[in-house]
C-alpha cells in the first residue's frame, strides 16, 4: 500500500464528491503510511482534519476498502501541530469557536494591540462579528469552514479566500469573524479590515496629498487583510490598478487576503481581467439564503444573546415571514422585542404578528386580485392596463397596479 493507493483513492472521491468539497477537504490530504489496516493521512491543519473526521471518514473509509481489497480504519493526524485539535468541533447548530466566556475579552485586548499594530486610521472590527456568534446551517457551511481554516492557516490553502452571497446573508459576519480569530490565535498579528469604499477614499486621499509612500506602506503591512464589498471596484480604473498592486505585494508576501462580494468575480462588471484572474485563484465560497431551520436557530440564538424567552410559535412564524436577509430577520426579532417590551404585551404571535405585518403586508394577494380592483377605482378595463396606451389615465393606472403588484405579491418588478 502506497502513496498511488492513496491517489487511487483521491481520483475515486473527487467522482463521487462536489468539486469545491474535494478541492477542499480531500486534495489537500496527505499519505502518510498504510499498516496494520490502518491508513493515516495528513490533514493540512487540525480543522481540515476535524472536518474530516466528522464529515468525510466513512466516505474515505469505504473508498480506501474497494482500492485497497480490504478492511481499511482511518486516522487522521495534522500536518502542523502548533494547534492542536479540539475534539469539540462541529456542535451542529452553532459554531464551536471561541466558546469560552472570556472570549470577547481576549478579542478586546488583541484587537487594542492589533489597532497599535496595523493602523488607527484602519476601522476596528465589531465584536458581534465572531464565529461563536454564527449559526452554520447548510447554507453557509462551506464558508464558514473555508473561513476557520483560513484563520488558522492563513496564507497557505486558500489565498485569497473569495465570500460571496447577497445582501445580508452573513459575509462581513464572517469576514470579520477570521479576524477575531486570527487575533486570538496571534494576538501579534497585523489584521485589517477595510471596505472597498474606504480603501478608494484612502487611495485619492494619498493621491491628493502626495502620500502614496505610506498608503502603501500601510496597506501592504497586513498579514491578513479583509476587503469588504470588493464588488464596488468595478470600473474604478485607478484603484484596480492599485488593488492589483497591493493584492500581489500582499500575496507574495504570504499574507492572507480575504475578499467579500456580492456576487462572484465573474460577474462583476468592468473588472479587468488580471483581477478576476487573482480573485479566483484561491477559494470561492459562497453563501446561501438560510433555510427554515436555519432561521430558526439564528432567532433562538439572538433571542439567548437578548435573553429573551421566545415561544417556539413565534420563532416560527418570524424565521417564517423573512426569507431572504438575515439583518430584516434580526431586524424583526428586535421591534418584536421592543413592541413586548414597551405595549407590556406577551411574547406570543397573537399579539407580535399585527406588529409585523402593520399594513397588512404579507396578506396573500393573488396579481389578479391587485388588477381588477385598480381596474374597478381607476375605471380603466384589464386590456387598456395590458395594452402599450400611454393615455395618462391608463398609464396611472397601471403604474399604481405595478406598485401594487410588487408590494403585495412576490412577482419580480419585470414580471
Ligand atoms: P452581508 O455582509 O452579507 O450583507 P452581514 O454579515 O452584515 O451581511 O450580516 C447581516 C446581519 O445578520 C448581521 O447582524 C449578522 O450578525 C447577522 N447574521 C448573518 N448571518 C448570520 C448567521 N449565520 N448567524 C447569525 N447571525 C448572522
Ligand atoms: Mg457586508
Amino acid at each position: 500500500m502506497s502513496e498511488e493507493s492513496w491517489a487511487k483513492v483521491q481520483s475515486s472521491l473527487k467522482e463521487n464528491l462536489s468539486k469545491p468539497s474535494y478541492e477542499t477537504w480531500i486534495r489537500p490530504t496527505e499519505f502518510s503510511c498504510f499498516e496494520n489496516g490502518e491508513l493515516t493521512l495528513i490533514a493540512p491543519n487540525s480543522f481540515s482534519s476535524a472536518w474530516l473526521k466528522k464529515n468525510y471518514s466513512q466516505t474515505i473509509q469505504e473508498t480506501a476498502e474497494q482500492v485497497f481489497g480490504e478492511p481499511v480504519r482511518v486516522n487522521l493526524k495534522v500536518r502542523n501541530t502548533k494547534f492542536e485539535d479540539r475534539g469539540d468541533f462541529g456542535k451542529v447548530s452553532s459554531a464551536p469557536l471561541p466558546s469560552s466566556p472570556t472570549a470577547s475579552s481576549v478579542a478586546i485586548d488583541s484587537l487594542a494591540e492589533s489597532v497599535r499594530l496595523s493602523n488607527k486610521s484602519i476601522p476596528l472590527l465589531n465584536l458581534r462579528y465572531v464565529f461563536n456568534r454564527f449559526v452554520v446551517g447548510p447554507n453557509s457551511r462551506m464558508a464558514h469552514a473555508a473561513a476557520m481554516a483560513v484563520a488558522e492557516a492563513p496564507g497557505r490553502e486558500f489565498n485569497p479566500l473569495f465570500i460571496c452571497g447577497g445582501v445580508g446573508l452573513g459575509k462581513t459576519h464572517l469576514m470579520q469573524a477570521i479576524g477575531h480569530y486570527r487575533l486570538e490565535i496571534d494576538p501579534g498579528a497585523k489584521v485589517s479590515y477595510v471596505s472597498t469604499e474606504t480603501f478608494t477614499n484612502d487611495l485619492i486621499l494619498a493621491i491628493r496629498q502626495d502620500r502614496m509612500q505610506s498608503f502603501r506602506d500601510r496597506y501592504r503591512a497586513a498579514d491578513l487583510i479583509l476587503v469588504d464589498d470588493i464588488q464596488f471596484i468595478e470600473g474604478k480604473e485607478y484603484t484596480q490598478e492599485e488593488f492589483f498592486h497591493t493584492f500581489n505585494a500582499l500575496h507574495d508576501a504570504g499574507s492572507q487576503i480575504v475578499l467579500a462580494s456580492d456576487r462572484p468575480p465573474s460577474q462583476i462588471p468592468r473588472l479587468q481581467e488580471r483581477l478576476m484572474s487573482r480573485f479566483s485563484m484561491g477559494l470561492i465560497a459562497d453563501v446561501q439564503a438560510p433555510d427554515l431551520e436555519t432561521r430558526m436557530a439564528i432567532l433562538q440564538k439572538k433571542a439567548e444573546q437578548e435573553k429573551v424567552g421566545l415561544p417556539r410559535d413565534l420563532i416560527h412564524f418570524i424565521a417564517g415571514r423573512f426569507t431572504s436577509n438575515i439583518r430584516e430577520l434580526e431586524g424583526a426579532l428586535t421591534r418584536a422585542i421592543a413592541f413586548a417590551s414597551i405595549t407590556g404585551l406577551p411574547m406570543t404571535v397573537d399579539s407580535i404578528a399585527p406588529m409585523l405585518d402593520p399594513n397588512g403586508q404579507g396578506v396573500e394577494v393573488s396579481p389578479k386580485q391587485v388588477m381588477d380592483k385598480v381596474s374597478e377605482v381607476f375605471k380603466v378595463t384589464m386590456e387598456e392596463m395590458r395594452s402599450s396606451s400611454r393615455r395618462r389615465p391608463v398609464s396611472q393606472a397601471r403604474q399604481v397596479g405595478m406598485y401594487l403588484m410588487r408590494q403585495g405579491t412576490n412577482l419580480s418588478l419585470p414580471r
